[in-house]
């Protein structure tokens, strides 16, 4: 049976495939949409719209950016010898609100875990083996300290070795599991100086 008009029926469907959105959430998020002002309800399409229509992945280094370029890869004053490899855009944001590296990066969007079918493959490994090509000093790997994280961070290491180019890993003083984007500067800082090479 019908609750509700087939119009709300459909967002409480479409907003419950949100991930952490429940039926329940759903149901509330659908009702208070509908209450809110027309031109807000406008902004707030034309906004999902829009950034899903205008970002992409930045060619070099494969964060999220409305440019072909992010604006990371493509300032002159960075050091592009040095790639810090991330699994994700959120945890190359908390590098940078450190304000204190001065390399690029490399976003991996994801972590090898052989547990959930995600292999080497699955994220931009390849990417980063190809862009080692240019003149590269030094890989800087920042995974989580997760398992996947680590387990990542291994097997990177191990592929980078045989060029020759300098493979560290950023210090262990970040909590083990904890997302990096939740760690604060200062920890991170530390972890960034204290890194050791693999
Ligand atoms: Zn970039």
């Amino acid at each position: 049976m019908d609750y509700y008009s087939n119009q709300i029926t459909k967002l409480i469907e479409e907003l419950s495939k949100l991930p952490g959105v429940g039926a329940k959430s759903a149901q509330r998020l659908a009702f208070h949409i509908i209450n809110m002002p027309k031109e807000q309800v406008e902004r707030l399409a034309g906004s999902m719209t829009s950034a899903r229509n205008n970002i992409q992945y930045c060619k070099e280094c494969f964060t999220l950016t409305d440019q072909e370029q992010c604006p990371i890869c493509s300032n002159q004053n960075r050091d592009h010898s040095i790639i810090m490899v991330v699994e994700n855009p959120r945890d190359l944001a908390a590098y940078e609100k450190t304000g204190k590296y001065n390399g690029v990066y490399h976003v991996l969007h994801g972590a090898i875990s052989p547990m959930l079918g995600i292999g080497p493959n699955d994220i931009k490994l390849k990417e980063l083996m190809q862009r080692l090509q240019a003149d590269v000093k030094e890989v800087i790997i920042a995974t989580n300290s997760s398992l996947e994280g680590e387990t990542t961070a291994m097997y990177i290491s191990k592929l980078i070795k045989p060029t020759g180019i300098k493979v560290s890993r950023i210090a262990s003083g970040v909590p083990v599991g904890g997302d990096l984007e939740y760690i604060d500067e200062v920890t991170l800082l530390r972890a960034l100086e204290g890194r050791v090479e693999l």
